[in-house]
């Protein structure tokens, strides 16, 4: 007999608080996310806080299905809805600044990219993905006005609650500055995903768990794990280190689960990289079977998100 799902955020039987189930409820309707590279740099990048950015980070600044910065971002959005719209008819959306640190430039900047999208009737929200020091008072400012008309969604890339990992990877920042950023956005009206990695080198079970537990006791709405992707032409690709099995990741997944209150969205447990560049683990391209199996292990050990939350 089929076991009943214990978790209380679901819809459709995950044992996890799953994007599209606050979507749906928010919205009542699917929503979609359109990726798009508004040709932004990194301070990781440019000399400012590094050169070459963190060492995982590929060419594209980690927007490998963003599109071309070189193209309108309403001709990029409209290309990108059309793509959508064959597979969610009618779908909302919400486009999403994808490619390097959305918030590095000057403030004109980031109003010319916002102001195209506030006023659309199908945008649900905007989300850009920027980095925690990279958030300064004024575009804070305007992007508290911005969320009078949509919800905006700010995405930290943090990777790892651990200073020794970061210096590995080059991030560039401590968690105390990552942490300062989060106190801050959560007096506004801004919504916060975190991003972390699993598999980074020197990394132990143990400390992505811990990741996972300290991060969702944040002040935070949501949150994205991934598997690292070992990416052709990164500093990362001449290391040697050894990349996750299927089965470790999804073991680590579902301990990390049960460590995040319930109340915590989960945007994303898989990652989506380019395959032409992608050396490893090839596993993560089968994304729904990667998925299945967290379900999967959730069922057998009778678990779910938040279950071990202290
Ligand atoms: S902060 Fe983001 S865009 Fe910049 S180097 Fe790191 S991963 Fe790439």
């Amino acid at each position: 007999m089929r076991q009943k799902n214990p978790f209380p955020f679901s819809i459709d039987n995950k044992r996890y608080h799953t994007w599209n189930y606050y979507l749906l409820q928010r919205f009542k309707s699917k929503v979609a996310k359109i990726p798009l590279n508004a040709g932004f740099s990194c301070p990781n990048r440019d000399g400012t806080k590094g050169i070459g950015g963190c060492t995982f980070c590929s060419a594209a600044g980690s927007g490998e299905f963003a599109g071309k910065s070189s193209e309108d971002l309403l001709i990029q959005y409209q290309n990108g809805r059309k793509l959508m719209e064959h597979k969610w008819p009618g779908a909302l959306t919400i486009p999403y600044f994808q490619a390097f640190t959305n918030t590095y430039g000057p403030l004109e900047k980031i109003q010319a990219c916002l102001v195209p999208f506030l006023d659309r009737p199908e945008v649900v929200a905007i989300a850009l993905a920027t980095r925690a020091d990279c958030l300064f008072e004024e575009c804070l400012e305007y992007l508290c006005t911005c969320a009078e008309k949509k919800e905006i969604w700010i995405e930290l890339g943090l990777q790892s609650i651990f200073d020794e990992t970061a210096r590995h990877i080059h991030r560039g920042h401590t968690y105390e500055e990552f942490k300062k950023t989060v106190l801050r956005l959560s007096t506004t009206p801004l919504k916060i995903c975190v991003h972390l990695i699993n598999g980074l080198p020197q990394e132990t079970a143990e400390m992505m768990i811990e990741s996972a537990r300290t991060v969702g006791h944040l002040p935070i709405h949501a949150m994205k794990i991934h598997m690292l992707h070992l990416i052709q032409g990164t500093k990362m690709a001449e290391e040697s280190f050894p990349l996750l099995t299927q089965e470790q990741y999804v073991d680590i997944v579902v301990r990390q689960l049960e460590v995040i209150p319930a109340s915590i969205i989960l945007q994303r447990l898989t990652g989506d990289g380019a395959p032409e560049t992608l050396i490893g683990p090839q596993w993560i391209r089968k994304k729904t079977i990667v998925l299945n199996e967290i379900d999967k292990a959730m069922v057998a050990r009778n678990t779910w998100q938040g279950k071990k939350d202290a």
